[in-house]
């Protein structure tokens, strides 16, 4: 099982998106992209619940 996130999936004008084989590994793909990308240092705990609503399983 795949688990994958987009950007645009939380609200965002982003293109990015990225994929991993488990929930751990994604977030800190999403973490270092929020901290590149976006200036995130820190992902708030309201994002943080929109990017885990947002991950799909394939
Ligand atoms: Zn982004």
């Amino acid at each position: 099982m795949t688990k994958k996130f987009a950007c645009k999936d939380i609200g965002m004008q982003c293109g990015f998106t990225a994929e991993a084989k488990d929930e751990n590994e994604l977030m800190q793909k999403i973490a270092k992209h929020a901290k590149e990308a976006h200036g995130m240092n820190k992902i708030d705990d309201a994002t943080m619940k929109k990017v885990k609503a947002a991950i799909k399983s394939a």
